[in-house]
């Protein structure tokens, strides 16, 4: 533990990114139609640390289930035409609600069918004005920036459960960052839980920021004038433990009681953030150092043209996944073997390592990863800078499921990854973070 004076510069902004039209939702696709409506209005926010000359990190947390790579790419590209910080010193993570606009090519094949022109019309419009506001606040969080003390420690928080195998594995460490200005106000407040964010389910089809929306709704109200933020860990294979709840009998009563559960999740993550607002946390007094590496996660042989066209037959998602690949061989197109999936970091010092993985990863790489590193001064994230689909670990790759290869066609890739991803991924970040990690 490490007491100081120090301050760092620190700036937030946020925007609200509610979309004022109706239009499809990501996440499930048994929902055919546009929203219903708004449940509570959804945001971004932007984090910036560091003066100019200290080389400053942005974090961008947006309330939306994927945020593609190309996407992320080119808002970091805009970025850095216009203040100078480079692809590495930026991170975008997504909270992954389900229940936002779907973006363009983000999980592109999730409804197992085109998308009518008119309706991909409204998702680009919006995709293109979602990357317009989170440049905006970007710039924003740079120009609020003033001095403030950081201080980071970790909460637990239940309600996450596995939900691929009764009383398996999950992570239940609430990371909380905490950042005071020289006033002594909490300007903002930065919290990760590894759980789906999906309290609310298909049958409902209004915008929310479903439990990290309120949870971050809650820690705003129980700390007025600050900017709170909630990113996700390594969830894929966690859902809010009132999905396996029995649900009333009733359409309206499903949604009430699903409603009351979301804002209950979110009010418990408050409360521990709270909680760990009032116990001793750990100065930061270095801002931090970012990196990111890419690595080729490569898939399974892949099927033949004659394989293919059975995957066709069977209809549906899995046809009309197949149906698609079949189009692009008869266009000469290839089809990929590998995806490009980005890893960050960002190290304060010797004090902690924040990684920052893509997608959705399962808790197997968080619970690792914390063997093989010091737990004390390690942070895992997941649901960021890109959205190719779910990361298993070589157990659940083995076992198979909706997480270890059954959900791919969803995001349109080809089929499942070959064995050996897991090492991959924990390889690269054992490139990506300093040795003196190391547990
Ligand atoms: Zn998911």
């Amino acid at each position: 533990m490490s007491n100081n004076d120090n301050f760092i510069d620190i700036g937030v902004a946020q925007v609200d990114i509610t979309p004022d039209y109706p239009i499809r939702l990501n996440g499930y696709g048994s929902r055919r139609t546009e929203s219903e409506g708004i449940i509570q209005r959804i945001w971004a926010k932007a984090l910036a640390i560091g003066s100019d000359d200290q080389n400053p990190v942005i974090m961008i947390t947006v309330e939306n289930c994927g945020l593609p790579d190309e996407f992320t790419e080119e808002v970091s590209e805009r970025l850095k035409q216009k203040t100078g910080i480079p692809r590495e010193n930026f991170v975008a993570c997504y909270t992954h609600t389900h229940s936002a606009p779907c973006l363009t090519n983000s999980a592109a094949f999730i409804f197992g069918s085109d998308i009518k022109p008119g309706e991909q019309a409204t998702i680009d419009k919006y995709t293109e004005q979602l990357k317009d506001w989170i440049e905006s606040i970007a710039i924003s969080a740079l120009e609020n920036r003033k001095p403030c003390q950081i201080a980071w420690n970790i909460g637990e928080l239940g309600f996450a459960k596995n939900r691929r195998t009764e009383g398996g594995p999950v992570d239940h460490s609430l990371p909380v960052m905490r950042m005071i200005d020289s006033d002594g106000n909490l300007s903002a407040i930065w919290a990760s839980y590894a759980c789906h964010c999906t309290t609310l389910a298909g049958s409902d089809n209004h915008i929310c920021g479903d439990w990290a929306g309120f949870a971050q709704e809650e820690i705003q109200l129980a700390h007025p004038g600050t900017t709170a933020l909630i990113t996700i860990g390594c969830g894929a294979d966690a859902n809010p433990e009132s999905r396996m709840r029995a649900m009333p009998q009733g359409v309206q009563e499903v949604f009430d009681t699903r409603l009351a559960y979301a804002k209950e999740h979110g009010k418990a993550l408050a409360h521990e953030v709270s909680h760990q607002l009032e116990r001793d946390a750990i100065s930061l007094s270095d801002i931090p150092n970012s990196a990111i590496q890419r690595v080729n996660l490569p898939f399974d042989k892949l099927p033949t043209v004659e394989g293919w066209k059975e995957l066709a037959a069977h209809g549906g998602a899995i046809g009309y996944h197949a149906e698609k690949h079949l189009e692009m061989l008869k266009n000469g197109r290839s089809i990929k073997t590998d995806i490009s999936y980005p890893i960050q970091s960002w190290t304060f010092g010797d004090d902690l390592a924040i990684v920052f993985l893509a997608s959705e990863v399962v808790v197997d790489y968080s619970l690792r990863l914390k063997k093989e590193f010091d737990n004390t001064r390690l942070w895992v994230g997941a649901y960021s800078n890109a959205f190719p689909g779910y990361i298993p670990s070589e157990r659940i790759l083995a076992e198979g499921g909706y997480e270890g290869g059954g959900a791919m066609i969803y995001f349109g890739q080809p089929t499942k990854f070959a064995p050996g991803v897991e090492q991959l991924v924990i390889d690269t970040v054992h490139e990506l973070l300093p040795s003196g990690f190391l547990a």
